[in-house]
């Protein structure tokens, strides 16, 4: 089976394809010809995770999935959320958006936060979504240089490191989009299965 990955961030493609079964090949953007920006204006993870993967489906007529993911920060009412990837301003820029975090809050001892992640998953003429969450901390200072986004500053319930300072291996066993990407393949095994009776 062949399925698009409709995003351009190689970090999620690498956390991605480690867990894919051999069977599915997976097309990146550009192996479509697809260079253009893909719409994201939704207001919910859900939302945007959904507006890709139909995006793709319909334009270029192939079965598809998009994740969209964002950091939900219980003492900032569950902001950035959605605002994630542009917290900090459009530059989207990883450093800005965590120095924006940790000041907003400098003065709160609440640190819980977890992050989101929505596929979606636009196949044939109907789209599904899978959803992983991973709950934590937000530390009070970056520590770890693996990973990408807000790594550096969250720390899974559990463990005493933050997702930057882990490997890859562990991040994707505990995390949000590894949660959410093993439930995309359950069902296309099923998906699979059901096809070859
Ligand atoms: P999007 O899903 O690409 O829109 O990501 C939204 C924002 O969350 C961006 O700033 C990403 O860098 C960040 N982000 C997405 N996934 C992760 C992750 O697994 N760890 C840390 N930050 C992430």
């Amino acid at each position: 089976m062949k399925l698009v990955f409709a995003t351009n961030n190689k970090n999620k493609i690498i956390e991605v394809k480690k867990l894919l079964p051999k069977h599915l090949t997976i097309l990146s953007l550009k192996d479509i010809g697809c260079f253009e920006d893909i719409p994201e204006t939704k207001n919910t993870i859900e939302g945007n995770a959904k507006q890709k993967a139909s995006y793709i489906k319909n334009k270029y007529g192939y079965n598809c999935f998009a994740d969209d993911t964002g950091l939900e920060v219980n003492a900032l009412n569950g902001e950035p959320g959605v605002f994630s990837a542009r917290y900090a301003g459009l530059q989207k820029n990883a450093d800005d958006n965590m120095n924006k975090l940790l000041t907003n809050l400098s003065k709160n001892k609440n640190r819980n936060a977890q992050f989101k992640t929505v596929i979606a998953l636009a196949v044939d003429d109907s789209i599904f979504t899978f959803e992983g969450i991973c709950k934590g901390i937000i530390t009070h200072s970056k520590a770890g240089d693996n990973g990408f986004g807000y790594d550096p500053i969250f720390k899974p319930e559990n463990f005493d490191e933050t997702f930057a300072q882990m490997d890859l291996k562990l991040k994707n066993e505990i995390g949000h989009r590894g949660k959410a990407t093993k439930k995309l393949i359950t069902y296309l095994n099923k998906k699979l299965l059901a096809s070859n009776k």
